[in-house]
């Protein structure tokens, strides 16, 4: 099951790139490789959005 990985900085979408050994996400957004360990599931993603306040 593939999961949804979001970009820590923008929240955005991540890229999944490489395969099964090395996997690595790319923010096209921030034009930036993301570290597995930094990525965001869907779940946290939502609690960085509250927990920042959108809108400030
Ligand atoms: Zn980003």
């Amino acid at each position: 099951m593939e999961q949804i990985k979001y970009c820590p900085a923008c929240l955005g979408e991540l890229e999944k790139i490489g395969s099964c050994g090395t996997v690595g996400y790319f923010c096209d957004h921030c034009k930036t490789l993301v570290s597995k360990s930094k990525t965001l599931t869907e779940q946290e993603k939502e609690e960085v959005k509250k927990s920042e306040g959108v809108g400030k």
